[in-house]
């Protein structure tokens, strides 16, 4: 694509950034093919190709924006399988950063978008406090009557269940030993809204690393990885967070704490890995994000490097071999897990490996509409992908569902089709209890 910045433009690095990621678009329009916006809209300003030419438009002439390019950008869930379709390898995520900054900058959002914006960033990232909302949401839920139509949609939202207390794992340092000499040791991210939504994920990781002889550590001022700040603009929080967690895992890893970082929730491992690229100007973080991001894993990689077989021999694996093959469970990869590390087969094959029949939906590369807090921001687009998903999912014939990422599940979990995570299915074959 044609670029046409100005030289003065094309001295500020991200305009610059912008400017070689915009070149490399040839507008051939496969990507449009593969959104979900675009698939439930047919809009070409909802697709990749659409909004890759409104953001040239944006960063080239800001003066002259409409409010309708904020609208078409808002709608874009971030779900990257464009970039996984690109076959000229356009930066996508990228741009969009670029893009969602500038216009940031020529249009204000309206009061109400703004203070949404920032409750939720105050709120969800602290899992105390997405527990308690969840919980006064509950309530609310019976006034729902006397609230404006965005509220109750919003409050539709909230999960049927909601455990009694987060989970106690990230509320403290710790240190989770294996019973042998530990074969390495990690850091895991135990996140906020897995903590609040379903704390057995953190649970059924420890336990299952600890089986396979590693150590996990916590660190509990390593609270949040900063994505969902990022992606709605509130940028001082996500700094604020990305900077402790930098701080911290590289303190852990240069003094031989740990060797890697892991996170069980995809959405925020993509951002993890990304905290080199985002920080690559900042001389006083550069080096030490570079350092993190090299050393951070999904779950899956890390348990697919690791020797199973002492573990699948053991008896109390071979009790509960009968009724893990008796299972056929659903496999849905989460748009950050499959097109933002580019992991979709290591989650499976783990759980071929334990005995699992694992059967694949129809357009596993359309997102469910989570997304962070997109579900909250973009109720309609993201109701219709959550029906379109689950019909897939139905469709399968599969007992429960397995997935990488806390927003999926809570997004997809029904009582007629459980949804639970990957390592609380590996646990389950590995001596833990029944997940559904
Ligand atoms: S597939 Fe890639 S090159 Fe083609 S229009 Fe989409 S982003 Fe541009
Ligand atoms: S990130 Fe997802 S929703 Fe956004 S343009 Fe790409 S494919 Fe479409």
């Amino acid at each position: 694509m044609q670029t046409h910045f100005t030289a003065e433009q094309l001295n500020d690095p991200a305009i610059a950034r912008a400017d070689s990621i915009l070149r490399a678009c040839v507008h051939c329009g496969f990507c449009t093919a593969t959104c979900p916006t675009f698939v439930l809209t047919g809009d070409e300003r909802d697709s990749p190709r659409g909004r890759i030419w409104m953001m040239r438009e944006l960063l080239e002439s800001p003066q002259t924006v409409s409010a309708d390019t904020g609208f078409h950008l808002d709608r874009c869930l971030g779900c990257l399988s464009c970039t996984t379709t690109c076959p000229s390898g356009v930066d996508y995520p990228h741009l969009l950063d670029i893009g969602r900054a500038k216009m940031a900058e020529q249009v204000k959002r309206p009061l109400a978008d703004r203070l949404m914006r920032r409750l939720l960033a105050r709120i969800i990232p602290h899992a105390g406090r997405f527990h308690t909302m969840m919980r006064l949401a509950r309530i609310g839920r019976m006034f729902r009557w006397l609230m404006p139509a965005a509220l109750r949609r919003m409050l539709d939202k909230v999960p049927e269940a909601i455990p009694a207390k987060i989970d106690p794992v990230g509320a403290a340092d710790a240190v989770y030993s294996p019973s042998q000499n530990p074969l390495r040791r990690v850091a895991m991210l135990a996140g906020c809204a897995s903590r609040a939504l379903e704390p057995d994920i953190n649970d059924a990781t420890i336990r299952l690393l600890n089986r396979l002889g590693v150590e996990v550590r916590v660190y509990a001022d390593v609270h949040c990885c900063g994505a969902l700040a990022h992606h709605i603009g509130e940028t001082k929080s996500a700094d604020a967070a990305v900077h402790k967690a930098v701080a911290r895992w590289h303190e852990a890893l240069s003094q031989g704490a740990v060797d890697a970082i892991i996170t069980n929730a995809s959405g925020c491992g993509t951002m993890v890995k990304d905290y080199g690229d985002m920080l690559q100007h900042d001389p006083l973080w550069a080096d030490r994000a570079a350092v993190v991001s090299a050393a951070s894993f999904d779950i899956s990689e890390i348990l697919a490097v690791l020797d199973w077989s002492r573990l699948l021999n053991q008896p109390a694996a071979k009790e509960q071999a009968e009724a893990v093959a008796a299972t056929r469970l659903g496999y849905h990869s989460a748009c950050s897990l499959q097109h933002g590390q580019n992991i979709h087969s290591l989650p499976k094959r783990l759980l071929q490996q334990v005995g699992f029949t694992v059967v694949e939906p129809r357009e596993g590369h359309l997102c469910c509409g989570s997304a962070g807090v997109y579900n909250l921001l973009q109720p309609d687009m993201a109701d219709g992908l959550k029906s379109r998903k689950q019909a897939c999912l139905q469709a399968t014939g599969a007992a429960a569902i397995a997935a990488g990422n806390i927003g999926c599940i809570t997004q997809l979990n029904t009582a007629d089709l459980p949804v639970r995570h990957t390592v609380q299915f590996l646990d389950w074959a590995t001596g833990g209890n029944k997940p559904f």
